[in-house]
């Protein structure tokens, strides 16, 4: 059975800035869909911006087993409702990928809870990312270190919960550190944070990078049905409890009733 990968993009910068449109003449989505669909039993599809309900309809969502996410300068323009729905995918069992400047999307921060800041410098510097959490399944494959020879700082404090596991950490020429791999599970979903991907460098090009994404989309994917029941709150009552039960004392709600949300 094949994983079902979606790459999304706001595919903004490459359409404003030449330097980007020359890095990702198929756009980044594309180059990040080329990375995943190197691994011939991951179908790859790719969604913009742009497109009606920004490419993540219910179905095209229902049909997806991992989201990857770029985005940078549009964050604000990614309507709530979508949100709303990839959130709640996530809850049922989607695997997720935030990318780079996706730390600030309206999903990330969703699903977080928290600021997801960060401090930043745009200055070519070389990130060398430790592998610190060796056997993880994202870090399959990897030396004890990679570098990027060009990235965006990204510096702590990040302002994120504290992660269920951290895979990497990365270090900048101007001396910052950051926790550059985060993973999480929010309801039935897993989410990863990957921090590598500023738009004004190849960064994904570099065969590492693209590694790391493909091994994140299989760590991601959860083979089980999607837990469509995760939102439920049913009102049990006493006659349907696992063990005969009488009522006793006294009640605010009726057999059946909804409970307030
Ligand atoms: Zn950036």
């Amino acid at each position: 059975m094949s994983i079902r990968a979606l790459v999304w993009n706001e595919n903004r910068h490459e359409q404003t800035n030449k330097l980007v449109a020359s890095l990702y003449p198929q756009g980044i989505h594309g180059a990040i869909a080329s990375a995943i669909g190197e691994d011939a039993d991951i179908i790859t599809e790719t969604a913009t911006l742009d497109e009606p309900e920004h490419g993540l309809t219910e179905e095209r969502l229902a049909a997806t087993d991992v989201l990857v996410w770029w985005g940078h300068t549009a964050h604000g323009e990614v309507s709530d409702e979508v949100v709303a729905r990839v959130q709640r995918r996530v809850w049922e069992g989607m695997g997720l990928i935030v990318l780079h400047s996706g730390h600030f999307s309206k999903i990330f921060k969703a699903l977080m809870g928290t600021p997801c800041a960060l401090s930043w410098r745009e200055a070519g510097e070389v990130e060398r990312i430790w592998v610190i959490n060796r056997n993880h399944p994202i870090a399959a494959g990897l030396p004890p270190y990679f570098e990027v020879r060009e990235e965006e700082m990204y510096g702590e404090p990040f302002s994120v919960p504290e992660p269920m596991e951290t895979v990497f950490i990365s270090w900048f020429e101007g001396g910052e550190v950051f926790r550059s791999g985060l993973t999480y599970q929010r309801g039935a979903g897993r989410i990863f944070y990957f921090r590598p991907g500023h738009e004004a460098y190849p960064t994904f090009h570099d065969e590492t990078v693209r590694l790391v994404i493909r091994n994140a989309v299989r760590w991601a994917y959860n083979s089980a049905p999607a837990w469509k029941a995760i939102t439920a709150a049913p009102n049990v009552p006493a006659d349907k409890a696992p063990v005969p039960l009488t009522v006793k004392g006294a009640r605010l709600h009726e057999d059946g009733e909804e409970g307030f949300r």
